[in-house]
């Protein structure tokens, strides 16, 4: 039955009593946004697109980067869709950005610390952007991985609005948790990056097996994180988004939404079972559900505490 509700869910995203939370879709090029926009997506909520690099040895053109970037922004049409800047180091190194021979990488040079170190490289790739934007008439909004200081924030921001676009930041870091309504004063919207956030909330690598349970985005630090932030968007009366592997979750997006959360993004394959579920309960729901995770004392208690609160009669 839910199979078959999933299957009949044609967005938007809507809880039961109308609460809007956007569906959006998480792609890396334009044949994977082709694919996306078949499904009831209210756009892309995380456009990763270092992924379209992984193989080259030298900085693409802004030409070429626009190219494959108005790829993805004609397929989704006038809908929305959120650039992520390079998410180069770490788990995804590009040979051209990459700082070779890190000790640690997931604590090195990544994401919007290689724009920090080479503003060049992060100007040719808003240019390359916001060439694409021009030429689609897109919904183009810019946001950038990996940042941990207000000043950083603020650096990006300009950048991105100096081109006419839409700013944002990735939250990812504890640091940006803890300034999150600072960050805002410089922002449009920010995204939650769950993955990383795990990672580095629980000082647990996101690759090791052994350490699943602490990135677990069901761990209630976790959802106390989202909270915050969530929070700090509703002061200031702009978006905070979920990109990371948690919003693909049917029952962890109805916590989500429970702690304020105005957008989910996923993979496009997930998009129909998190908006038909999630059309099933009230934003009430969604918020006893959320309380009952946040109060559970680790991740496994947590989701079976959301499921339980669920159950209750209303
Ligand atoms: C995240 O960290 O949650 C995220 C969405 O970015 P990535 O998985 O690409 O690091
Ligand atoms: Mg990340």
């Amino acid at each position: 039955r839910t199979r078959e509700a999933a299957a009949g869910w044609t967005g938007p995203g809507r809880t039961a009593d109308g609460h809007p939370v956007q569906i959006l879709a998480n792609v890396q090029d334009g044949a994977g946004a082709r694919v996306a926009a078949e499904q009831p997506i209210e756009g892309v909520g995380l456009f990763r697109t270092e992924l379209l690099f992984l193989e080259r040895t030298t900085e693409p053109s802004v030409d070429e980067q626009a190219d494959l970037y108005a790829a993805v922004f004609e397929a989704m049409g006038d809908k929305k869709v959120i650039v992520r800047t390079l998410d180069a180091g770490s788990d995804k190194p590009l040979a051209f950005a990459t700082q070779p021979d890190e000790p640690n990488p997931a604590l090195g040079v990544r994401g919007l610390r290689i724009g920090l170190a080479d503003p060049g490289m992060l100007d040719r790739q808003l240019d390359g952007i916001a060439a694409a934007s021009e030429r689609t008439g897109a919904d183009v909004r810019v946001m950038a991985p990996m940042v941990t200081t207000e000043a950083e924030a603020q650096w990006f921001a300009e950048r991105v609005r100096a081109r006419g676009l839409q700013a944002g930041i990735m939250i990812e870091t504890p640091s940006t948790v803890l300034l999150a309504d600072r960050l805002f004063r410089h922002l449009d919207f920010v995204s939650i990056g769950t993955n990383d956030l795990s990672q580095y909330t629980f000082a647990a690598d996101r690759m090791a097996p052994t350490l699943s349970d602490l990135t677990d985005p069901w761990q209630p630090a976790l959802l106390a994180s989202i909270k915050l932030v969530a929070q700090a968007g509703q002061r200031a009366g702009k978006p905070v988004g979920v990109c990371g592997e948690a919003a693909a979750h049917p029952l962890l997006a109805i916590v989500l939404t429970g702690l304020g959360v105005t957008s989910l993004s996923c993979a496009a394959s997930a998009v129909r079972a998190v908006g038909s579920r999630l059309s099933q309960v009230t934003l009430e729901q969604c918020q006893a559900a959320a309380e009952a995770a946040l109060a559970a004392s680790d991740n496994i208690t947590a989701a079976q505490a959301a499921q339980a609160a669920l159950q209750q009669p209303p």
